[in-house]
């Protein structure tokens, strides 16, 4: 029998934990003949490829950089059921095939970052405050899930001013910032950190004090081999500190549930993703 398969598609894609990470989970839940795979696909050939997975045996993708706006724009074109959050954050992380189509288009992103809030504040969202640093694709996501979630004010800088104007003219309740302001929660979107320099010169690049962060909890999308200088800095000024890897898990296993119908093994996943970042430092 062939293999049901489901996959990543980005460009460059190779350095993705997703693979180890999906194909752990698929183990765990005992779906032997699933298998999830690389998809290297340019942005030139995204368009015409995706709608023939089905029919190749796929029954579901994940979607990241730099193809996540062009699949809601094919999720919609092709009439998938795309979900409120996907549209609202112009970003699809997820597509589940039926037989020969795109069924469905989801963004998974938001609700892991909330679910990983959730876990750390034991009085909920509702009513915190929170500065977003960055304002590209992971910041869009951020900023929805935050104020979904009901956050009473969502400040965001970021390093082109014109940028986090325009962020925040799509999001009702987000507020360009221009220096960075006290709040409960910080969460990095931009990617400072990504790179393997000294620690310093890093966290030099955002407008925060290191050693002086006045926030309940440090998110930091970026993550590596080792930790990033953010949550190194908030680790040791005892801060609860969300890492990428948390939500790279929290969003794979939400996509997993989406793909199979089964809820995914958190600490495979992790296992998984940890022991290919040993090989790999990139997301
Ligand atoms: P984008 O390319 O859409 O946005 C990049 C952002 O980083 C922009 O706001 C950009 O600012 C800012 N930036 C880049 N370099 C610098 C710098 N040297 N100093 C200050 N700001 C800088 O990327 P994404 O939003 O998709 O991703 C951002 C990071 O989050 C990446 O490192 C990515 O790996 C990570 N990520 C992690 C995920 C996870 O599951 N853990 C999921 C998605 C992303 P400007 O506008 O001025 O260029």
């Amino acid at each position: 029998m062939s293999a049901v398969r489901l996959g990543v598609a980005g460009w460059p894609v190779a350095h993705s934990r997703s693979p180890q990470m999906q194909n752990a989970a698929l183990a765990a839940a005992g779906l032997r003949d699933w298998r999830y795979q690389l998809l290297p696909l340019p942005p030139e050939l995204f368009g015409e490829t995706v709608p023939a997975l089905p029919a190749a045996g796929f029954r579901g993708i994940n979607v990241t950089i730099p193809h996540k706006q062009r699949a809601l724009e094919l999720a919609l074109a092709t009439g998938a059921a795309v979900s409120d959050r996907a549209r609202a954050i112009g970003a699809v992380n997820t597509l589940v095939f039926g037989p020969q189509r795109i069924a469905a288009a989801d963004n998974t992103d938001a609700p892991a970052l909330t679910a990983a809030l959730d876990r750390r504040l034991p009085d909920g969202l509702a009513g915190a405050t929170a500065l977003v640093l960055g304002a590209g694709g992971s910041a869009r996501a951020a900023v929805w899930a935050l104020l979904d979630a009901g956050a009473a004010q969502v400040r965001v800088w970021n390093r082109s001013p014109q940028r986090a104007q325009a962020l925040c003219d799509a999001f009702d309740g987000a507020i360009p910032a221009g220096t960075a302001q006290p709040a409960d929660i910080l969460v990095n979107c931009t990617a400072v950190g990504l790179d393997a320099v000294a620690q310093d010169a890093e966290l030099a690049e955002l407008p925060i004090d290191p050693d002086a962060l006045r926030y309940r909890v440090v998110v930091d999308f970026v993550y590596r081999e080792g930790a990033t200088a953010l949550f190194a800095a908030a680790r040791r000024q005892g801060l609860p500190a969300i890492d990428g890897l948390e939500l790279l898990i929290g969003q794979g296993a939400l996509s997993f549930e989406q793909f199979t119908g089964v809820p995914a093994d958190l600490d495979a996943m992790r296992a998984a993703a940890a022991a290919a970042g040993a090989l790999s430092s990139a997301p």
